[in-house]
């Protein structure tokens, strides 16, 4: 720290002279205005005096005397006015003089009024009185001596002759030598007495003025001790003001830029500096330091050849410098670091910033506080102060204050520092959970998937195994009907052909005929092997349908038609669709077959449709509308329904797994997941439409040729192996049912 110790005593020692001179000067003005005050006091009464014409003296010249001593006391009064009186020796001997007057005053005041009978000669105390307010006692003591001495002079003069007479010795013993003798002895009386009242006058006021100076130095010594304790305590709250301030910026916000900023911008108005600025060393993403400054005042017009940005004070070689050279501990001896604060007088001249001499000097700076900001043992940056003001002596209490606001600004910025790596680590497991989310719901449609695929596999087994169950019986009853009808054909033949000729013998055979019935029998016979026919072929179509939805399970892609897949499915729900049911409207375009899994679109289908019935249940003229379209290379299916339609806050919903609206038994909520799932896994898109009050449209769009994805939940070979037996489409014989028919295998 360099501290101009010459100047700042020098400065204190003129400062003291200066506040001797003007308290002198006070005193002056305050006794000028005393002798005014006597003067007019004393021209008054001997105005007065005059008016009643009591006096034994000519009256004309104390009022002279007294408007001399106006007179003179103004003019003094004038000139301590001006810039002359500007030593204390100066003001000194003004006053002697002034005092000089005063004797001379009173003197001829006595002189005029009776000599040395008057009794005005107690005025002499007065110049004594007047003297002890600005001279000490030997100025008092030489007061009383001139005082002594006028008197003494005054009544020699006045009594020469007298004294010439004492020393005739014809007036000896004689009336008027007596008369002399006793003249002197007065005079002399008079004379011992004013002299030894003049010295002990002197010394009484003195003593006053002694005890009047003590007390007052007291006083002012009090009165120094009063403000230096105020302009502390002023300091002090100064200090808990912006410490306050900062802690509450700190409490009210993690924004270090905004802590920092509130940092600069109060110290700068505190220590009323025209510029302050924090600097803290580059972070990883930062190539800079981070410098947050505020200029208070307008920043120095720049010197020749040096550019200048107003919104910087510091320019950015200064900071950079400042922060590796000055933002160190100072290592103690005993251990340990002291945090410094630097103090660069003039810094534009000192030696260890000779570096940046050029920029500093575009700064014109007086005095610069560089303040380290340590945490722990750390350095977070630097505080830079600066002033332009000369000899700026900056006081302990405002040094204490930086140091204060440095601690402060690094638990800021190790705080913001703490944030900062926590908001990573906040984002990174966000991040995670985020992952372990999406993890999760994979999981979840997978699941589904796995479950739904597992019932539609045992749907699929049930329903081939009823239908393979069926399909034998049915065969043979279906099988065997042409023969029954042929045998029918034979046996009325045959009944015919025994017909006897004879009238008599075909009379029983004809009662009989008629008992039975025959001629009904014969027609009601044919009749019935229709029916029969009728019904075993709609049982065999019912079992056709029946085996062609089940193929659920098939994992071979293959050429199949969309528009047969979606009637089969219809007729599968024909629990729902039917004659006196919903009414379903098709309109199929003629479309190509597609690579497709089969069995799964039938699923889709079947989950569409479905959905599109249950929807319509309860609405008047129910009507699912289904059709298909050939576009470019891909086709489009649409399902659309009048139901009560899908509602917005559900909308976002429903492709989820286990998402369902409908009462618990009712629905799963996999439906239109898994739909979902294997449209996406032949490369569609499934969507819908729905304005949430009347009825709702899906649509699907399938590419011709399928780019299908391998299905997580493919059946296994031994499934699929499985199922085929279920089937019946591998090599079993279907179950014999024993009746022995070979005609039918
Ligand atoms: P589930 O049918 O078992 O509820 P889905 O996944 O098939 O499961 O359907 C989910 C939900 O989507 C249904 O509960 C229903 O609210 C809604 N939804 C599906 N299709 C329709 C439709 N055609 N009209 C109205 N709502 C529908």
């Amino acid at each position: 720290m360099v501290h101009n110790q010459a100047n700042t005593k020098a400065f204190s020692e003129s400062a003291a002279i200066d506040a001797r001179e003007n308290e002198l000067i006070l005193k002056t003005a305050q006794l000028l205005q005393l002798r005014i005050a006597f003067a007019v006091v004393g021209l008054l009464l001997a105005l007065a005096l005059a008016f009643v014409a009591a006096a034994e003296y000519d009256l004309r010249q104390v009022v002279a005397i007294a408007f001399a001593v106006i007179v003179y006391s103004a003019l003094a009064f004038g000139f301590l006015k001006t810039k002359w009186l500007n030593t204390v020796s100066k003001i000194k001997c003004f006053n002697a003089l002034l005092i000089g007057f005063d004797i001379v005053a009173v003197t001829m005041l006595v002189h005029f009024t009776l000599g040395f009978e008057s009794d005005l000669y107690v005025l002499y105390l007065l110049p004594i009185l007047l003297s002890s307010y600005t001279f000490s006692n030997p100025g008092i003591y030489a007061t009383s001596f001139f005082v002594s001495m006028s008197y003494v002079a005054l009544l020699l003069i006045e009594n020469i002759d007298s004294l010439v007479a004492l020393s005739d010795a014809s007036l000896h013993g004689g009336l008027a030598g007596a008369y002399f003798q006793k003249l002197w002895a007065k005079i002399l009386a008079r004379s011992a007495i004013l002299v030894s009242v003049s010295f002990i006058w002197g010394g009484f006021c003195g003593y006053i003025s002694d005890l009047a100076q003590q007390v007052t130095r007291k006083l002012r010594e009090q009165l120094a001790q009063n403000e230096a304790l105020v302009a502390e305590v002023r300091a002090r709250a100064a200090r808990q003001k912006l410490i306050n301030s900062i802690n509450s910026t700190l409490l009210n916000t993690l924004d270090l830029d905004v802590i920092l900023h509130t940092a600069v911008q109060e110290l700068c108005s505190a220590l009323v500096v025209p510029a302050c600025a924090i600097v803290c060393p580059a972070s990883e993403e930062r190539e800079k330091p981070r410098v947050c400054q505020f200029i208070r005042s307008a920043k120095p017009a720049p010197r020749l050849g040096l550019s200048s940005d107003n919104s910087q004070f510091f320019p950015e070689a200064v900071c950079q410098f400042l922060l590796v050279h000055k933002s160190h501990y100072e290592r103690d001896p005993r251990g340990g670091g002291i945090n410094k604060t630097f103090v660069i007088d003039t810094p534009e001249d000192a030696e260890e910033l000779a570096e940046i001499k050029q920029p500093l000097s575009s700064l014109r700076l007086e005095s610069l506080i560089v303040q380290p900001i340590i945490y722990g043992d750390q350095s977070e940056g630097i505080i830079l102060i600066a002033s332009q003001t000369a000899q700026r002596n900056w006081s302990d209490s405002e040094l204490e204050l930086v140091k204060a606001v440095a601690g402060q600004v690094a638990v800021a910025i190790e705080n913001a520092k703490l944030v900062e790596q926590l908001s990573k680590t906040n984002e990174s497991l966000r991040q995670k959970n985020l992952n372990l989310d999406a993890k999760n719901l994979e999981l979840c449609s997978v699941q589904s998937q796995l479950v739904h695929q597992e019932k539609m596999a045992s749907l699929g087994r049930l329903v081939a195994g009823i239908a393979h169950e069926l399909n034998n019986p049915i065969n043979f009853v279906h099988g065997n009907l042409p023969y029954l009808k042929e045998y029918c054909q034979d046996l009325k033949k045959i009944i015919a052909a025994l017909e006897p000729g004879d009238e008599q013998e075909r009379k029983p055979l004809a009662q009989l005929k008629q008992e039975l019935k025959y001629d009904f029998l014969v027609t009601d016979l044919d009749n019935i092997l229709a029916d029969l026919t009728e019904g075993t072929e709609r049982i065999r179509h019912i079992i056709k349908n029946l085996r062609s939805f089940s193929r659920l399970d098939e994992a071979e892609l293959k050429d199949a038609s969309i528009n047969e897949g979606i009637e089969s499915t219809l007729k599968i729900l024909s629990q729902y669709y039917g004659r006196d049911k919903i009414a379903a409207a098709t309109d199929f375009a003629d479309l190509p077959e597609i690579l497709c899994y089969p069995g799964q679109l039938n699923q889709v289908w079947m989950n569409l449709l479905s959905n599109a019935a249950e929807a319509v249940a309860g609405v008047t003229n129910p009507l699912v509308k289904i059709s298909t379209h050939l576009k470019q290379n891909e086709v489009l299916v649409t399902i659309s329904d009048n139901g009560p339609g899908i509602r917005a806050d559900v909308e976002s919903k429903i492709f989820e797994p286990f998402f369902t609206t409908k009462p618990v038994g009712q629905g799963t909520g996999l439906g239109l997941s898994i739909c979902h799932s294997i449209v996406e896994r032949h490369g569609g898109k499934i969507w819908f439409e729905s304005d949430g009050v009347k009825g709702t449209t899906f649509r699907v769009l399938l590419p011709v040729k399928a780019k299908c994805q391998t299905s997580p939940s493919e059946q296994s070979e031994e499934n699929q192996r499985e199922s085929d037996l279920a089937l019946g489409y591998m090599t079993r014989k279907p179950v014999n049912s024993g009746t022995g028919k070979e005609r039918v295998d």
